[in-house]
């Protein structure tokens, strides 16, 4: 490609460029650095609503394990190449594999995919960022190990390293992920290999079972940051459990949400139930169902709650539909069984139990991954809108009925101001609330994809004002979304950043992060 029309990183000359990808490609081989347009097509498929050139890679790198990292961030910071690393690059409605501002290098680790370790008896396990969640399944099955994990919906695709330094999170007890990591292997920017925890002691066997080692714990500076490539991942396995009941609980009002959060806050608290119950809107199940969106609106604009109502009465949706499970033995789940079917009536929900919910693909789908099956039930989302626009508005909450109505009502208030459906879920923590919405609009239509830039930037303002902030954001929005967190905690940051990487050549600007 002429030098003229490629995309380049920022301040660095099209002659040093070439000399950079000459001895990186001395170090991974040539058919691992990708620099023309269409192999890197893939690392620029983005569905957040801003021009593809805004998230265009300049190049990407595919190094096989840690030394050839350290040999690249040499030749990085000597150029002052930035670089953007992904794991499985599957980062789908936060940005994908594309880098967060143009120009950037990404770092592809997908070669590195070997399971290191697992641990039978401690039930847990040593991986590397290529790892997908399938893949981690499959091992399990074929060593017949009664060993479940916790996985995020994409599990099919998606990994465990990506999916845990973003912050996120699956439905299994274990579904906070970055809270059942265990030691992290960590290559800084100057070339240094860093182990969290007990890791950084030689001969250490106690890596992957206690996570704080002594002094400061370092790991979450690596999550949701740039001072790092993560190189390695202890994470914690769950012994399947003897009997495992998934339920899904459903109510016929937008407003039962009250009641619903208020009834199982305290199930959740006290872990009679143990997982991450989902409470997702009917609009979440209908295109999982699935339902099209075209026999219910025709016009432009947001769905009618009248519409919502049909879809509920004509496929058996709930307004709201609750999934949650118990895991013991039939003893201890019988006893529990009881008060879910107590608070079930109190409430006025209709229980479907896993017996009662063949045939259906949404229950299937959350049933699966409330057991750690991997797949990929729920990309039927993106059917809803069509048109491969997406990003996630993602607030976290208090688990507490009042709270879920007012960001409910106002999210749907400014989704429909620029006509966009509530397609919404609340996955509750123990105590908090990660309130996630998908805003699906038609990215090949100019309009809604500036309407969806706008909605996304009011509802953020919004929620902010009421002191409401992201779990986690798209790529477009990182400086945004960093500003709502104020100057201090970004100072910090900023400061940290210096230290760790005074050339800022990892990911600048990712989360907000940049000298
Ligand atoms: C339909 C649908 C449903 C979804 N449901 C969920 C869900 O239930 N839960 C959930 O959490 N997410 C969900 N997502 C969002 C997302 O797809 C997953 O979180 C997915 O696991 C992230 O992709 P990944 O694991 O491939 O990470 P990657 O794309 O590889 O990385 C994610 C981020 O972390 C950084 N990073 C990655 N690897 C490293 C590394 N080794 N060192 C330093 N930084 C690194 C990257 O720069 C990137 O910003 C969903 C997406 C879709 C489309």
């Amino acid at each position: 490609m002429s030098s003229k029309n490629r995309t380049l990183p920022k301040g660095v000359t099209a002659g040093d460029f070439d000399k950079a990808m000459r001895e990186i490609r001395a170090i991974v081989g040539a058919e691992y650095v990708l620099v023309d347009e269409e192999p890197l097509a893939p690392y620029n498929k983005i569905m957040m609503p801003v021009a593809d050139a805004q998230h265009a890679p300049s190049a990407a790198v595919m190094p096989d394990g840690v030394e050839q990292i350290r040999k690249i961030m040499k030749v990085a910071n000597k150029y002052r190449l930035p670089v953007y690393p992904v794991s499985t690059g599957k980062n789908i409605g936060y940005g994908s594999a594309a880098p967060v501002e143009r120009g950037q290098i990404v770092m592809d680790l997908r070669r590195m995919n070997r399971i290191i370790e697992v641990d039978a008896d401690l039930c847990t396990a040593l991986v590397e960022p290529g790892v997908t969640y399938q893949q981690l399944y499959d091992y399990l099955q074929e060593h017949n190990l009664p060993l479940w994990f916790s996985c995020p919906a994409p599990s099919a695709i998606a990994g465990p390293v990506g999916n845990m330094v973003d912050r996120g999170v699956g439905y299994t007890p274990y579904g906070e992920h970055f809270m059942f990591s265990c030691g992290m292997e960590v290559v800084l920017a100057n070339g240094d290999v860093l182990r969290t925890g007990m890791g950084a002691m030689e001969n250490s066997n106690t890596w992957q079972v206690f996570k704080w080692g002594y002094g400061p714990t370092l790991d979450g500076i690596f999550t949701q940051s740039n001072y790092g490539i993560v190189t390695k991942m202890g994470m914690w396995l769950m012994p399947a459990p003897p009997d495992f009941r998934p339920f899904c609980i459903q109510y016929p009002n937008e407003t039962d949400i009250t009641k619903i959060v208020d009834a199982l806050r305290p199930l959740r608290i006290a872990m009679v139930i143990p997982n991450a119950v989902v409470i997702a809107h009917t609009l979440w199940e209908a295109p999982c169902t699935p339902v099209k969106r075209t026999d219910y609106v025709t016009g432009p604009g947001a769905i009618s709650d009248e519409a919502v109502l049909k879809i509920q009465a004509d496929h058996g949706i709930g307004a709201w539909n609750v999934y949650a499970g118990l895991y013991g033995t039939k003893e201890t789940n019988d006893a529990n069984w009881k008060i879910i079917e107590a608070v079930a009536a109190a409430t006025g929900g209709k229980i479907i139990t896993q017996e009662q919910s063949r045939g259906s693909q949404a229950l299937q789908y959350r049933f699966d991954l409330m057991k750690g099956k991997p797949n990929l039930g729920e990309f039927g989302l993106y059917n809803w809108r069509g048109g491969g626009g997406s990003i996630w508005f993602a607030p976290v909450s208090q688990a507490k009925g009042s709270e879920t109505l007012k960001q409910m009502k106002m999210a749907k208030d400014i989704l429909g101001k620029y006509g966009f459906d509530y397609v919404g879920e609340f996955i509750v923590g123990w105590r908090d609330m990660h309130h996630v919405i998908d805003l699906l609009y038609d990215r090949s239509d100019e309009t809604q994809k500036k309407n969806a830039y706008a909605c996304y930037d009011e509802l953020l303002h919004a929620f902010a004002k009421e002191g409401y902030g992201m779990y986690r954001a798209n790529t477009a929005f990182a400086e945004k979304v960093a500003a709502t967190y104020g100057p201090v905690k970004r100072d910090v940051e900023k400061r940290l950043k210096k230290a760790l990487d005074p050339n800022n050549i990892i990911a600048p600007g990712r989360c907000g992060i940049s000298l």
